[in-house]
């Protein structure tokens, strides 16, 4: 099977690629033009590059029989798929929804909307090595058990480990190390959302940083808008350069907006959270249906997360201006932190690339060839992911056709699943999966191991 992508601007970061040309994919794979195709897709007026990858975000939950639950349009998955991204990195923060191996075996056994990797999550491991207090260390034990698994998830194809520091308080940087050793030596990813944000930021990445730098793997911050996003971000930032001297493999994750979201239950708002972000109650938004569209009080705050700790939260708390200079720092990749509770939560999932594309871009805050570079082949790298986020020969045929004057997010904070404008076709694996904002193959997607 040949086709041919005709009269578009092909933009591939990868080989600095900006021209009209045609693009051929034979079975699966870009290919040498031909003689002729089987199909003819024409991107007149349109870009042609290659799909996004998201380099963090939160997968879909397994149900009771077994299944991923990401085969209808509130799956987070499908989210990504109207975004753009053909291949998504789920896992981070610490949390896996099901065991991350296990997760790949479903996604190849059932195929998924998009390719999924899997970062093997410290704290679902740190669980099932029986540490019930997130507040407590972990016995050695324990930590050898952590150890063993992480070990054997990563054998059996996940891309890396991560770390949700801020969800697991009880852990020190010897955990970290300890569990993470399984990575030494492999070139996988080692990726955090640290301890600490806002005036603890420092600290907080430094530990981080100083401990994963052992394992002499690549490094990711997580999420950085809003751990650094309150007036912090210059200094953060001189802080990442300073460790890059020595260590180019370190880089970070930002999505672009200046809300948050996380589980009303988390750590995050443990004691101290509205000195920490100088605000009240208000912030914050409950992602309850009897709650919505309200702002919180310090009463219901207090009672959902005592009744419901599970309740999905958005706090309004980020600078914007703040983001922006995340996106302007040569080591910030684009990335959703997408997770969705039943089709609730952060327009993140469904908006991040194309808000990206149009606010940043159109304002010019980055170029196009630097928004799709920081989506492609910069999270590709990190990865140690040589056939995707590029356009080169050999390489997948996931691309994604889209219009630079027309692509925008539409996700909103009350509507979080509406898709973005401006996306024509996405392709994974040379097939197509999305064509005009509809959906058309959900189980195209495969694991992606490393
Ligand atoms: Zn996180």
């Amino acid at each position: 099977m040949t086709t041919r992508i005709q009269n578009g601007t092909v933009i591939d970061p990868a080989s600095g690629t900006h021209e009209v040309r045609d693009l051929w994919i034979q079975d699966g794979r870009i290919a040498a033009p031909a003689e002729r195709a089987d199909k003819t897709i024409d991107a007149a007026g349109q870009v042609v590059c290659p799909g996004f990858i998201d380099i963090h975000m939160h997968e879909d939950p397994v149900d009771a029989e077994g299944r991923l639950e990401s085969y209808d349009e509130s799956s987070v998955f499908a989210c990504m798929l109207h975004m753009g991204v053909t291949t998504a990195v789920a896992g981070n923060c610490g949390e896996n929804k099901y065991h991350p191996a296990d997760y790949l075996d479903l996604v190849d056994r059932d195929g998924a909307p998009v390719n999924v990797a899997m970062l093997a999550g410290h704290g679902f491991f740190r669980h099932e090595a029986g540490c019930r207090d997130r507040y407590a260390a972990a016995t050695a034990a324990q930590r050898d058990r952590m150890a063993g698994e992480i070990r054997e998830s990563l054998q059996r194809g996940c891309i890396g480990v991560s770390f949700g520091l801020r969800y697991e308080p009880g852990m020190d940087a010897r955990e970290l190390t300890e569990a993470a050793a399984g990575v030494r030596g492999t070139g996988k990813l080692v990726a955090a959302h640290v301890r600490d944000d806002a005036a603890q930021i420092f600290s907080a990445a430094r530990e981080f940083l100083d401990a994963g730098l052992q394992l002499e793997v690549p490094l990711q911050v997580s999420h950085i808008g809003s751990m650094a996003g309150f007036g912090q971000m210059a200094e953060f930032l001189a802080l990442i350069d300073e460790y890059r001297k020595n260590s180019p493999n370190i880089f970070c994750d930002c999505y672009p907006y200046d809300a948050f979201s996380t589980g009303l239950g988390s750590a995050t708002y443990d004691e101290g959270w509205l000195e920490r972000y100088h605000c009240d109650y208000s912030v914050l938004e409950l992602c309850l249906p009897e709650y919505e569209g309200q702002r919180c009080t310090e009463e219901l705050f207090r009672r959902i997360r005592r009744e419901q700790p599970d309740t999905m939260t958005v706090c309004h708390v980020m600078r914007q201006e703040e983001v922006d200079l995340a996106y302007r720092h040569e080591a910030v990749m684009v990335a959703s932190d997408a997770t969705l509770d039943h089709g609730r939560g952060h327009p993140r999932a469904c908006g991040t690339f194309p808000r990206v594309l149009s606010r940043y871009v159109r304002s010019g805050v980055l170029t196009l060839d630097d928004a799709i570079r920081r989506m492609t082949v910069l999270p590709a790298a990190q990865l140690g992911l040589g056939n995707k986020g590029r356009l080169s020969e050999g390489a997948d045929a996931d691309v994604v056709i889209f219009d630079p004057e027309q692509i925008c997010d539409r996700a909103t904070f009350t509507d979080p699943l509406t898709p973005p404008a401006g996306i024509g076709r996405v392709l994974i694996g040379g097939k197509p999966v999305l064509r005009d904002g509809e959906i058309l193959d959900r189980r195209a997607g495969k694991a992606v191991r490393g």
